[in-house]
């Protein structure tokens, strides 16, 4: 994995993005296969680290203790399977960054058993659009695979009906109230069939103080969705 690693690192300064991911891809194939979480060879999680995204599994829906307990206006809930922090965390980076697509299904697994037992309802999932750049760059939105994928094991339908009509900076460069202005407005329903006179649950990868979840939210009421929920692989304090 690392000597790929390198080898792409090499080539990124080389050659156009696009090419890398087209490498990145062809590496995976020919890398061996290795669990995100340990990085002992075997599938992308293997049976000692799939439980840590799980964690919550069993817990309460809502905020647990020493967490910020305010829940964005105007979402209805808001649950996430683990912390952002060992297991979850290399995993989801792994997905992102390195393009491990093999981690969509274990990590929409977790998405689809939490909201089955901790979502108070919702008719339709609808992914948090990645910026339109960083789907160029990666080659796919990790928030539309998982959303599909949770959508699937659900019984319930994903769609695409949210576009990022702006670019936003990174949030993590960012503190809590600028936060909120960095993403206000940034969020345009592209799909309004397919969310009006529904109760829609937002998915995401990460949710850190909520703001871009409750962007999208205020977007999707002001176009006829009766209700949003959200439900995120991790939340970060
Ligand atoms: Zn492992």
């Amino acid at each position: 994995m690392l000597r790929g690693m390198l080898i792409v690192t090499e080539l990124r300064e080389v050659v156009g993005t696009a090419v890398v991911s087209a490498a990145s891809r062809a590496l995976d194939l020919a890398l061996p296969a290795l669990c995100a979480g340990c990085g002992l060879e075997g599938p992308p999680l293997c049976d000692e680290c799939r439980p840590d995204l799980d964690v919550r599994l069993w817990s309460d829906p809502g905020v647990a203790l020493g967490l910020p307990a305010d829940l964005p206006a105007p979402l209805a809930q808001l649950e996430w399977c683990a912390p952002f922090t060992g297991v979850t965390r290399r995993a989801l980076h792994q997905l992102k960054y390195d393009g491990d697509r093999r981690l969509v299904a274990p990590l929409a697994d977790s998405v689809a058993h939490r909201w089955a037992t901790a979502g108070a309802g919702g008719d339709v999932l609808v992914p948090v659009p990645a910026s339109p750049d960083r789907v160029r760059e990666r080659g796919f939105d990790q928030a539309v695979l998982l959303a599909a994928a949770a959508a699937r094991r659900l019984g319930l339908r994903s769609e695409v009906a949210l576009e990022r009509v702006r670019e936003t900076a990174a949030q993590f460069d960012l503190d809590r109230s600028a936060r909120g202005t960095n993403v206000a407005g940034a969020f345009r329903v592209t799909r309004p069939d397919a969310i009006q006179g529904r109760w829609v649950v937002l998915v995401d990868d990460v949710v850190t103080t909520g703001a871009t979840l409750a962007a999208c939210a205020t977007a999707l009421l002001e176009g006829g969705a009766t209700a949003v929920s959200a439900i995120t692989v991790a939340r970060e304090r």
